[in-house]
């Protein structure tokens, strides 16, 4: 395998070049298939946010910062908060295998 932008060669299990830091095809497929759950263990209240936020690939802090700004402004944040909580699946009761998550511990 070798990096599409600078050409550098890669092992299989790379997610990033060690070169120019673009993302491998490992790493992009392993986001288009990774659940989107509730984050049970990196969790304020629900998970929601953080669960989100993995799924994403995002910060969690600025995922709940995007969530608060959008409940305050529009009014339907809390309505959209509550039913991904009812919606999305807990990770507690389906776990995600580790590699589908593999930034989780960053947070
Ligand atoms: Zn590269």
């Amino acid at each position: 395998m070798f990096c599409t932008q600078c050409g550098l060669e890669l092992r299989a299990e790379d997610r990033f070049c060690s070169r120019c830091g673009k993302r491998t095809e490992t790493a992009a497929t392993e986001a288009a298939c990774r659940p989107l759950l509730l984050d049970k263990e990196n969790k304020k209240i629900a998970g929601v946010c953080a669960g989100f936020a993995r799924y994403f690939d995002m910060d969690v802090s600025l995922m709940r910062v995007i969530w608060l700004a959008v409940g305050l402004t529009a009014g339907v944040g809390f309505l959209a908060y509550l039913a991904a909580w009812i919606i999305v699946p807990s990770d507690r009761t389906r776990r995600a295998p580790e590699a589908f998550a593999p930034h989780a511990r960053a947070y």
